[in-house]
């Protein structure tokens, strides 16, 4: 079957002060409140076409849901396949934590190992429409590497700017895809102000986190998978290791547009944003029952994609928790690396340490009895374990060839 495949992008919003903006010019945050741009569609013509027969036609990758994505032209919609990640059972975790339909969406699978392929494969796509060549963005490191993959697909310059203790292989990723990489002696914010004083003038495009209003289009496709997996359902919760909050954002927006599409009904997941301890600046402020998060100083976590210490869509974050009758929980990086470990070896998916937090989480929040035992509660596996070799608990037997002795050495290895 065959679908007029368009985009029903109408305008862009402010999320704060309401202002809007013609949505075919390039924009970041609003001009007169400095706060987060959101796309809003025309959704009565987006459902004609969209509809639950439709998408069971339509292949799995961001663009199968283009009515309510906001690139206009195909030939802009740039793909390597990212979405269509599967949601799995996770039944040994799921016993060991007292949950009994404990789901795991794996987004380790995306095209550079995490979700942010998403974010990054619809801004670039879009800047790419409007006339953009060349992007800089700074990153923990799977938003460097999910934009250089893209920028490369696109034909155009990547300049990334990570902080100089990011794990390797996102360096030698992004090296390989063919982006200039500077490290910061930093963290991503200092890596943000960089950008930020230094992108305009070269002529890069600055896609941080919520600065211009597409990433989140692109993550918010989280979402609708999830609802479109479960039958048009949401869960009774969903588990979100958060950074910036892009994922969190995104999707409940999703649920939004899909209730006014009519493809949802009006129940809503109790959302969790999950942080490490030693960065929990959005759990700092949920607790203290405030909208806004201040600067969290001296973060420290093993898990790069939650390093995040100001988010300035803090806000709609916290309004997401609250609206949701959500919650926000933090975890030490010491639990943080045991679940981790653990999770991968009960289920057979190598996981990153933000997964690890956010299954630490569902365990703790089962123990207070905010979850439920026949509660179905989804987890985000935002990223893949193979970016992590880092995490390595303890050193390995080496066994010499030539000795007599290997066998010995073999039993006591693991003994
Ligand atoms: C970026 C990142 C996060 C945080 O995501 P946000 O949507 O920006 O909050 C979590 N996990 C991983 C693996 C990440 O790369
Ligand atoms: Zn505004």
């Amino acid at each position: 079957m065959v679908t007029e495949s368009r985009s029903w992008l109408e305008i862009i919003e402010c999320s704060n002060c309401g202002k809007t903006y013609d949505p075919d010019q390039l924009l970041t945050v609003c001009e007169a409140c400095g706060k987060v741009l959101l796309a809003r569609y025309d959704l009565v013509a987006a459902a004609r076409t969209m509809t639950k027969d439709s998408l069971r036609e339509r292949e799995w990758n961001l663009w199968r849901y283009h009515e309510i994505m906001p690139v206009r032209d195909p030939q802009h919609r740039l793909t390597l396949g990212e979405g269509g990640t599967p949601l799995l059972a996770a039944p040994t975790m799921g016993a060991e934590l007292g949950l009994s339909h404990l789901l795991l969406k794996d987004e380790g699978r995306n095209p550079t190992g995490s979700f942010k392929a998403r974010g990054l494969g619809a801004a670039v796509s879009r800047a790419r429409e409007l006339g953009v060549q060349a992007i800089a963005l700074p990153s923990a490191g799977n938003a460097a590497a999910a934009a250089s993959a893209y920028l490369a697909r696109g034909g155009m310059e990547a300049v990334v700017f990570m902080p100089q203790d990011a794990p390797e292989i996102f360096k030698a990723e992004c090296r390989a895809l063919g982006a200039r990489v500077f490290l910061v002696d930093g963290l991503i914010n200092d890596a943000g102000k960089i950008v930020r004083e230094n992108g305009a003038a070269r002529g890069w495009f600055d896609v941080s986190t919520l600065k211009e209003p597409y990433r989140a289009e692109g993550k918010k496709t989280m979402g609708i998978e999830l609802a479109e997996q479960l039958g048009w359902e949401l869960p009774d919760a969903i588990i979100y290791p958060t950074g910036g909050g892009t994922g969190i954002v995104g999707m409940w927006k999703a649920f939004d547009e899909l209730e006014q599409m009519g493809l949802i009904g009006s129940r809503r997941p109790k959302m969790v944003v999950v942080q490490a301890a030693g960065c929990a600046p959005i759990v700092r402020a949920f607790e203290q029952g405030v909208r806004h998060a201040d600067l969290w100083e001296g973060a420290e976590t093993i898990a790069p994609g939650m390093r995040v210490p100001i988010a300035i869509g803090d806000y709609l974050i916290i309004d997401a928790l609250r609206e949701s009758e959500g919650t926000a929980i933090a975890i030490p990086d010491d639990e943080i690396l045991s679940m981790t470990n653990r999770v991968s070896a009960a289920e057979g998916l190598h996981i990153s340490p933000e997964v690890g937090a956010a299954f630490a989480a569902a365990g703790q929040l089962r123990e207070t009895g905010f979850l439920r035992e026949d509660e179905r509660v989804v987890v985000f596996g935002t990223g893949s374990g193979l970016l992590h070799t880092d995490l390595v608990e303890e050193g390995y037997p080496v066994l010499d060839p030539n000795d007599p002795n290997v066998g010995t050495a073999i039993d006591e290895a693991y003994r």
